[in-house]
């Protein structure tokens, strides 16, 4: 019997131990873990996948590592482009190349994979906008634009940069979307052997990236901080990097673009306020703000955080009723990986500073081997992000 059966022909509403809304990276995880440890899951989104999702499609070091623990990194490696370095170009031009490992795929690829894993471990798919959730004594109920309400023991809410469903917590008022971005898939016979990202000051308070995804694709987009005046002219801004930037020119002149400049709204830097909306809700990934500022790279910081809920969600299903209260603190652990971001995010507004640490760490290998441990969340970014460490790398 399928679900709106099953929905439609029982008084009482249907019942699991967690729901999780939100079938992104995030949630898919969430809900792969528990359902793995024997926990009856339903997997809500309103779209069906493969669905298509507004992203940049890079794979940084941390999302690498989580996709191997969910035992999900083989297939999605399988799926996708390794890249072996990471160039940054400054506000003056100067460019920095960091080693490491990398991977290009098309969301609509890995978030096909990550939902199917979850359902592969047990969960259930269950296809609806979510409209409400509220919290009615011991449960939590789920009401939906298409289909009957459904219950459960708690929920992880894991929606994304889509805000409405916690705003509805009484005291819950989460910051709103920090950055916007779009991106555009180019199909170019330019080669490119690494990821680019620039804060060229011709763009003005913008960075723009170049993504090659093989086989001759490209992901090409531009992005904003939110009520930036350039947020709203995204299509001039994309025109004003892909004509001065000269790598861009290149995979603009010798390709064509497929489908149009699509944008979304991000939320980056954590947001603590929305951790926990409700006595038996967690919120998680983007929607926690759980995306890095700087550079806008999200999905790593998803996938962990919906681990780190399911391992709340697991020891309050458990039996231990203070389980959930675990969560917070965990997220906060993660604090000090957001620092390097926050501090690359300020020197923005210090160009001539930016540019001194650019030439810096171009001249000694010492930096950039630190700036690659980072990346791959191996070292305190604060070894590398201060005014102690820079003048530590003029000695080495
Ligand atoms: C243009 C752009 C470029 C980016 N580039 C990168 C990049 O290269 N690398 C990187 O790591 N990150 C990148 N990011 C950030 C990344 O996309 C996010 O951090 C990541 O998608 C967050 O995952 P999530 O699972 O929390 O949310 P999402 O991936 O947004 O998933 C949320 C899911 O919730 C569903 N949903 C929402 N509301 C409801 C509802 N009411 N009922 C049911 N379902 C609902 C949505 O359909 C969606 O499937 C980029 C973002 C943008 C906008």
């Amino acid at each position: 019997m399928n679900l709106r059966t099953r929905l439609d022909s029982t008084r009482a509403p249907l019942s699991w131990d967690v729901i999780v809304v939100g079938g992104g990276p995030c949630g898919a995880a969430a809900a792969w873990s528990l359902a793995g440890r024997g926990w009856r899951v339903g997997l809500v989104d309103r779209q069906a996948f493969p669905r298509e999702k507004v992203c940049g499609d890079a794979l940084l070091p941390d999302a690498l590592h989580a996709l191997r623990r969910l035992a999900l990194a083989d297939e999605v490696f399988k799926a996708g482009h390794r890249v072996s370095s990471l160039s940054i170009v400054t506000p003056g031009g100067r460019e920095l190349r960091v080693p490491g490992e990398f991977l290009t795929l098309r969301r609509e690829v890995l978030d096909a994979i990550l939902h199917r894993g979850a359902v592969r471990a047990g969960a259930e798919a269950i296809q609806a906008e979510a409209v409400a959730v509220f919290e009615t004594g011991r449960r939590v109920r789920v009401e939906f634009r298409s289909l009957p309400p459904i219950e459960a023991r708690t929920c992880i809410l894991a929606t994304g940069a889509e805000t409405r469903l916690v705003q509805a917590f009484e005291g819950v008022a989460p910051v709103p979307p920090t950055a916007i971005a779009s991106r555009r898939y180019i199909r170019s016979g330019h080669s490119l052997d690494r990821l680019m990202v620039t804060y060229d000051r011709g763009l003005g308070p913008a960075y723009a990236w170049i993504f090659p995804l093989g086989g001759g694709w490209f992901n090409v987009g531009v992005g904003s901080l939110w009520g930036a005046r350039l947020a709203r002219d995204h299509p001039a801004l994309f025109d004003r990097f892909t004509a001065l930037c000269p790598e861009a020119r290149a995979v603009m002149a010798a390709g064509e673009a497929s489908g149009p400049l699509r944008s979304a709204p991000l939320r980056c830097g954590l947001d603590e306020r929305v951790l926990r909306p409700g006595r038996l809700c967690l919120a998680a990934g983007e929607l926690a703000a759980s995306t890095f500022p700087f550079t806008g790279e999200g999905i790593g910081k998803a996938l962990e955080t919906g681990l780190l809920a399911a391992e709340a969600v697991g020891g309050f299903l458990s039996g231990d009723e203070r389980g959930l209260e675990a969560y917070g603190p965990a997220v906060r652990q993660l604090e000090p990986k957001y620092r390097a971001y926050h501090a690359a995010h300020r020197l923005l507004n210090h160009p001539r500073l930016m540019e001194l640490a650019a030439w810096r760490l171009n001249r000694s290998p010492w930096l950039a081997a630190r700036l690659a441990a980072v990346l791959r969340e191996e070292e305190d970014p604060r070894a590398l992000f201060s005014v102690s460490g820079l003048l530590t790398s003029f000695f080495r």
